[in-house]
């Protein structure tokens, strides 16, 4: 299989090249039907190494359609889609697995965890086909993975026996794994309460801030504000795409803490 070749134009001094460039992207489904659905309608963007961008718009509006794309796991109808340089539009099936194991990492609103592994072995999963880690380095950053988002003490637990936002800081490690250039997130804090979303983000902005780019969808303006970009889809369209000053999660977290407990 021939490798991927990286874009040979060279990126403007002083900037990166982007992480993640889609051009005039369009993906419709059905498209020999009488009634095809045009879920996306010609995207364009682009998403530089480090940043945090919140993906928003209402339902049907193409954003499920978008990350399914940006992750690999199906390909646009036409349009070109460039992870880290090199365009992935075309890839055949098996090499969009294999770049979508190596590059990207995933999480979900409803955790998507093994319920019979331990935190430490759901974390392994991603470097489970990988024939150049050994076992003990899949089971060394499994746990370096799991360090880093706070659960150190918890590694041979089982997703039951912990909390939403425990479960949630497993699936992060499993993402992290990899090292990916990406991390994808699906409503992520989703099914958390408000205090254990707030952790959650503020988990996902020192991910950031060490320099992790990140990828987020969701339909909350409270988690969205702690972005830094916001693309906001409408019919499968880009109606908005707008930079942020981000709300800092840790302190509305510590604020929020501070608040006499209501009685009534
Ligand atoms: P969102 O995630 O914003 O709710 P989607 O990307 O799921 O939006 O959907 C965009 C449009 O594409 C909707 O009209 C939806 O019904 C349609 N759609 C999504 N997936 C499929 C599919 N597999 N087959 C046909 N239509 C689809």
């Amino acid at each position: 299989m021939p490798a991927l070749q990286p874009e040979t134009r060279d990126p403007i001094p002083g900037t990166r090249p982007p992480v993640i460039a889609v051009r005039d992207l369009v993906k419709t489904y059905d498209p020999n039907s009488p009634n095809p659905v045009r879920a996306l309608q010609g995207l364009s963007f682009q998403i530089q190494p480090g940043e945090f961008v919140a993906v928003m718009g209402a339902s049907g509006s193409g954003k499920s359609t978008l990350m399914n794309i940006l992750g690999c796991l199906d390909r646009p109808t036409s349009g070109t889609y460039r992870l880290d340089g090199a365009d992935v539009s075309r890839e055949r099936r098996r090499r969009l697995a294999s770049l979508r194991s190596r590059a990207l990492g995933f999480v979900f609103q409803n955790f998507q965890l093994l319920p019979r592994l331990t935190a430490l072995e759901n974390a392994e999963l991603p470097l489970q086909y990988r024939r150049d880690v050994s076992t003990r380095q899949r089971r060394a950053r499994a746990e370096e993975a799991l360090v880093k988002v706070g659960l150190a003490d918890k590694l041979r637990r089982r997703p039951t026996e912990l909390s939403g936002g425990q479960q949630q800081r497993i699936a992060i490690a499993r993402a992290l794994v990899n090292t990916p250039r990406v991390l994808l997130a699906d409503e992520p804090t989703g099914n958390l309460d408000t205090h254990t979303g707030l952790e959650l983000l503020a988990l996902l902005q020192q991910l950031n801030r060490a320099g992790l780019t990140i990828v987020m969808v969701t339909h909350e303006n409270d988690v969205a504000v702690c972005a830094m970009r916001r693309l906001i889809l409408r019919d499968g369209r880009l109606v908005t795409d707008a930079r942020q000053q981000p709300a800092d999660a840790q302190a509305h977290l510590a604020a929020l803490l501070q608040q006499p407990a209501n009685d009534s």
